[in-house]
């Protein structure tokens, strides 16, 4: 009968049904809990197996969220919602007898599954339950019985608009000499041969070769062409993208590649590697390879990458060097329905190929052998919200181990976290050089505080804009970066300094020039720009930073002929906008791209030999434990975007501290001094590697009450810890204001927990989480190996 998996609608209060999944099976019940039973069963094929299942318990366990939390995450849910079970007769004669043996209510579907059998459709279950009038409980129960008799069949089929598509394709046969043709039908066949593509989509081809699909299909008829069918994967991006690719052959490594695909393959199963590289050192081509080895075993792999505009480039090395056929894409802009076809592909192990985001490490892909996280420093691999927390960096190294599967995290500046651990573990592969022998591109600073002082109001220095107009001169491009908290436009007053503020959030408002408006982009609170000083009354108003589209004006103004893309997060709304403008600035329509951090990554275009970051501080002044590490990862990736052609690239990097030793280090792209300084200030700090961070947030609209519910929660984990002799290696900070202290009304607060103890006291704290029952009023979570601290 049922199993593991299996997708039910279970009873909830009196009159609902909700959707939930088989995981277990008892024979014994604890008093008090009343059982009741399944009402229907959603789909045959049971979505997971006890292997998954176990591994969503794991991630359950680690960021104490619910396991019914983790399966939705897990589990696209339009795979259940919109599926229809149908029943299906197998065999109409019957014997009497048989049929007389049968409960009354039995006999009456039989009776009515025959009188519709002419039709050979299935029967859609409810459907079945309204028309004999029987409770859909009742009328799964005798199919259950029917079933076991060998006499019906239960399917699923998605629903209209879910369910498989297909599409007529065609595909053009070897010439023979046929002298029945029309002149007319000679002249297509001809254009038909000249497509690039011996098969392509029946509407296209009929387009190309300028006629009907009528008279294709009469081609058809004569044995000149054929005509069939072949599902359609509804996928936008492959399909839009990456039509009918050249095949790339591999290439022939060189030593350091060739030792780190060695060392991957000759790994122990559940082992994890670093390949720490600078861009442009072949890390993708290391990819390629070790994928080919992977296949050629049979197993499948798994590619995580940060962002959807990177996963499309490293998904364009990918499919030019398999082909489509065995590759899927996953990423949140995926559709429902998009994400069900995929989804049941690699279900049943049709794709072997899984490039996708962060959630794409949920996905059942069967028969792993390799986990690759492209990138595996950035901070997207983190979910924040909602739960479960997760980092897939963690869920990869666990599920490597249970499959017995390896993973190679891919990065030119890695975590410090990962390379501490990847160091202790003997991990680290390194590809020292850039492929080819191409150098990095040159850094150089621009001290702003000495532009501003002579009275500069502009962004760009002298410099930034001398070297704009040389790289235009010489027909090559450039990419500006604007730091995302630099991105806002701020007013504040010349008089008083007061920055203006949300009423509701207490963070900044910025101002948006082109509607003449205030917003603040917490809770979406927008007011008229205001005339003057809320505090003061003056009219003398400052508006600070700047945003892309400020930017834009500004260079626009000095190099009118320049022409300029932006990129932001006001175009990236448009679905694959970004990814169109990569591609226009590839084809070299514009010169300038201007953009915030989306432009620091996943973007190789050889023309580009200028890179300019106009407020590089900005990154470093968040109060946050990993903001050094993020700012230099910032400037290290920028600096790997200049200069990938044959010439030599530049930096140009504007900053008002420009003696800080992490844009110093930076400048020298010195990730191992930046390592080093960083480990010491790490380990005086107590924070990661040398600790685990937890979290505790809680939010309220009573500030009273949620400082009181925080400060008695700090007392009470505190005297847990002490009971448990723990409080020495496990140490906890607050609760204190959040550094956004307010959103939508609500006051937020935290609580951090340093754990330098392992597993033990992990287990203790997310006991102690799972154990607070927090007012109606509070909303209050736990982020495990807490990244952000806003
Ligand atoms: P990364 O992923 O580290 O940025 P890539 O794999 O994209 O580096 O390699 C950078 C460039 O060098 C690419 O254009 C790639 O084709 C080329 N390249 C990498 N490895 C080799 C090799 N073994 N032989 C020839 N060219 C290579
Ligand atoms: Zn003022
Ligand atoms: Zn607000």
């Amino acid at each position: 009968g049922i199993e593991v998996g299996t997708p039910v609608s279970v009873p909830f209060g009196r009159m609902k049904l909700i959707t939930g999944y088989v995981v277990g099976f008892s024979h014994y019940v604890e008093p008090g809990i009343r059982v009741k039973e399944i009402a229907d069963i959603l789909d045959e094929q049971p979505l997971f197996d006890v292997d998954f299942l176990q591994f969503l318990d794991w991630v359950a366990q680690y960021y104490a969220t619910p396991l019914m939390t983790v399966l939705s995450t897990a589990l696209p849910t339009s795979i259940v919602q919109k599926t229809k079970r149908e029943v299906i007769l197998e065999s109409v004669t019957l014997s009497s007898e048989y049929t007389y043996s049968l409960p009354r209510h039995v006999q009456q579907i039989l009776a009515y599954l025959k009188g519709s059998a002419k039709s050979h459709k299935g029967i859609g279950i409810r459907y079945l339950s309204t028309q004999t009038g029987l409770p859909l409980r009742l009328v799964n129960q005798s199919l259950y019985k029917l079933r076991q008799d060998g006499l019906v069949r239960i399917q699923s089929r998605t629903k209209a608009g879910m369910g498989q598509k297909t599409m007529k394709w065609l595909r053009v046969l070897p010439k023979s000499e046929n002298h029945s043709l029309t002149k007319r039908q000679g002249e297509i066949l001809d254009r038909l041969s000249q497509l690039p593509s011996p098969e392509m989509k029946l509407t296209d081809a009929s387009t190309l070769a300028q006629t009907t699909t009528a008279t294709l299909q009469k081609l058809a008829d004569q044995g000149c062409i054929e005509i069939f069918e072949a599902p359609e994967h509804r996928d936008r991006l492959l399909v839009n993208h990456f039509s009918a690719p050249k095949l790339s052959t591999p290439l022939i490594l060189n030593e350091e590649q060739e030792r780190a695909v060695e060392s991957v393959l000759s790994a122990e199963p559940g082992a994890s590697r670093l390949l720490y590289g600078v861009t442009g050192s072949g890390k993708t081509e290391v990819y390629l390879s070790l994928t080919q080895s992977m296949l050629a075993e049979g197993k499948s792999i798994l590619v995580l990458v940060p962002e959807i505009s990177l996963t499309s480039h490293l998904a364009k090395r990918f499919i030019e060097r398999f082909g489509r056929e065995q590759i899927a894409l996953w990423h949140s802009q995926l559709s429902a329905g998009e994400k069900v076809d995929t989804w049941r592909r690699i279900h049943n192990g049709d794709l072997k190929i899984m490039i996708g985001a962060r959630s794409a490490i949920f996905t059942p892909i069967q028969n792993l052998g390799l986990i690759i996280l492209d990138e595996a420093h950035d901070g997207s691999f983190k979910q924040d919200s909602p739960a479960p927390r997760y980092h897939a960096v963690t869920l990869a190294k666990e599920m490597a181990k249970r499959y017995d599967a390896k993973v190679l995290l891919g990065s030119a500046t890695p975590d410090v976290e990962i390379y501490y651990q990847a160091l202790q573990d003997k991990a680290v592969l390194r590809l020292d050089k850039r492929y080819g022998g191409r150098s990095l591109a040159e850094v150089s600073l621009v001290d702003m505080r000495q532009t501003k002082a002579s009275g500069g109001r502009g962004t760009l220095s002298a410099e930034l804009k001398l070297a704009l107009e040389e790289t235009l001169h010489l027909g090559q491009q450039a990419i500006i970066l604007l730091n995302r908290r630099g991105f806002y436009t701020l007013i504040v007053c010349n008089e008083c300094e007061e920055v203006f503020q949300c009423p509701h959030c207490a963070v900044a408002l910025t101002y948006h020039r082109y509607r003449e408006q205030v917003r603040c982009h917490y809770c979406g609170y927008e007011a008229e720009k205001p005339a003057f000083c809320p505090k003061c009354a003056s009219f003398n108003l400052q508006f600070t930073g700047m945003g892309t589209q400020r930017l834009e004006e500004e260079i626009a103004q000095c190099l009118p002929d320049a022409r300029i893309l932006r990129l932001d997060s006001d175009v990236m709304q448009k679905k694959f906008a970004h990814r169109e403008i990569f591609d226009a600035f590839d084809r070299h329509e514009a010169d300038i791209l201007i953009g915030t951090q989306m432009v620091a990554k996943g973007l190789d275009i050889a023309n580009v030999t200028l890179v300019g970051v106009v407020n590089a501080d900005t990154a470093f002044s968040l109060p946050d434990y990993k903001a050094a590490e993020r700012g230099f990862q910032l400037l290290t990736q920028v600096a790997g975007r200049a200069g990938r052609g044959d010439q030599k690239g530049r930096v140009i990097v504007q900053s008002l501290q420009p003696s800080h030793p992490v844009i110093l280090r930076a400048q020298a792209q010195d990730y191992e001094g930046f390592y080093q300084d960083e480990l010491v200030r790490r380990q005086e700090f107590g924070f990661p590697p040398f600790s685990q961070l937890f979290r505790m947030i809680a939010s309220c609209t009573d500030e009273l009450k949620l400082r009181q519910f925080m400060d008695v929660l700090a007392i009470s984990l505190k005297h847990i810890l002490e009971e448990a002799t723990l409080q020495q290696v496990v140490q906890v900070l607050g609760p204190a204001p959040c550094i956004i202290t307010r959103i939508q009304g609500r006051y937020r607060y935290h609580m951090m927990i340093k754990n330098t103890y392992g597993d033990v006291a992990h287990q203790i704290i997310t006991r102690f989480f799972k154990g607070v029952e927090p007012p109606q009023d509070i909303n209050f979570f736990l982020d495990v190996d807490a990244q952000s601290f806003l």
